[in-house]
């Protein structure tokens, strides 16, 4: 198979992971027989200090023309300490978000069993655990209308959803649940929010096309409580904007780490898969950043944008493998993992190839 995939390795530790996540592709592709081709762009901090864009035109020309994209992040302390700074990395990202049309954010929560120590929740409460979030992307309080009014001493943020924004995801959410466990919870705030009472009509009509999933409706406040009391009792997953960066996030202590988890941003066009942490600037530089989430969205990316089954098995095969062996980085390392065991990113990496 001949692809093209842009690599938009971002601010702060992107650079660093999605090299390792570029190796894993091209290892992938020696090995099954495919050709990548590839080429990299500018996104966030590093953007506006080259062309004072956070997503330069540029970028999204080659954005548009690649077959899928291996992603980092973005994100900059220097921003994060202003919040009157008017030109921020994240607008890169939810431009890019709109321009793609990528309305549907998958977050697999899937926990490998060699880190069941690594997170806080009990092993005997997490294991066989495996959840498939899906928030939506392209609207709620993210898009809606939001102002400073009296003065400056007083601020709104609309949350906004449309049928239709409902519906699409609602049908890739059902689609998923169709070839899983055949259960799908759609959270909202129907008890308060207007938008939310929407969600919640759109998704039941959606569901009557859906006759074998079994679906529940869940409060975003008590959905966060069954989450950490019984994550096996979750499959597929549906949600807006906000609940889901919040839910997706909590769930993220399920996998043990941030630096464990990835995600693919799928829509209209162009897929974009990246890990779901940020570009982490206490530790960028020191090759400690864990690659693994960049090369489990490697794996997505040749699931979901190319069909390679095959090839993401195997990519999440080597991982297993790798910790298996005991290797961690120090994000998912504890007290009784021996000191030689303890990799950087480029030494993770090396030890994932061998595998691959
Ligand atoms: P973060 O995810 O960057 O870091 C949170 C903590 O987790 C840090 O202590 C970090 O060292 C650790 N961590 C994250 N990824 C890791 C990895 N791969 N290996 C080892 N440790 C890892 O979140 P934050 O500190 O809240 O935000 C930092 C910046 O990233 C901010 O500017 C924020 O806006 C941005 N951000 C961007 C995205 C994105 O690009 N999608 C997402 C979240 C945050």
């Amino acid at each position: 198979m001949k692809k093209h995939i842009l690599i938009v390795p971002g601010d702060g530790i992107g650079q660093e992971v999605t090299t390792v996540g570029k190796q894993v592709l091209d290892r992938i592709a020696e090995k099954f027989g495919h050709e990548f081709t590839y080429d990299e762009a500018l996104i966030g901090h590093v953007a506006i200090e080259a062309t004072g864009d956070p997503l330069p035109e540029e970028t999204l020309t080659k954005m548009r023309a690649s077959d899928a994209i291996l992603f980092g992040a973005v994100g900059h302390p220097k921003y994060d300490n202003d919040p009157s700074a008017k030109v921020r990395p994240e607008q890169g990202l939810l431009k890019m978000r709109k321009e793609l049309g990528l309305y549907a954010n998958l977050r697999p929560i899937k926990l490998f069993d060699e880190l069941l120590e690594a997170s806080s929740i009990k092993p005997e409460i997490l294991r066989g655990a495996d959840i498939l979030f899906f928030r939506e992307l392209t609207g709620d309080v993210y898009f809606g209308k939001r102002e400073r009014i009296d003065d400056g001493n007083t601020a709104y943020d609309t949350m906004i959803y449309s049928k239709y924004e409902v519906e699409r995801i609602a049908r890739k959410a059902f689609d998923a649940a169709m070839t899983r466990g055949k259960k799908l919870m759609s959270v909202d705030k129907a008890n308060v929010l207007e938008s939310s009472r929407l969600w919640r009509e759109v998704v039941q009509a959606v569901a009557k096309e859906y006759p074998e999933v079994e679906v529940s409706h869940q409060f975003v406040d008590s959905a966060a409580m069954l989450l950490i009391k019984n994550p096996r009792n979750f499959d597929v997953v549906v949600t807006g904007n906000l609940f889901g960066d919040i839910l997706t996030d909590e769930a993220s202590q399920i996998a043990g780490s941030m630096g464990m988890l990835a995600s693919a941003s799928i829509g209209d066009s162009t897929g974009v898969y990246e890990p779901i942490h940020g570009s982490a600037h206490d530790i960028t530089g020191k090759g400690v950043a864990n690659p693994l989430a960049s090369v489990l969205s490697a794996a997505l990316l040749l699931d979901i944008s190319f069909g390679l089954k095959e090839e993401s098995e195997a990519i999440i095969a080597a991982v297993d493998a790798v910790l298996k062996a005991g290797f961690r980085t120090r994000d998912i390392a504890n007290s009784e993992t021996p000191a030689d065991k303890i990799l950087g990113t480029d030494a993770m990496g090396a030890e994932l190839l061998k595998r691959l």
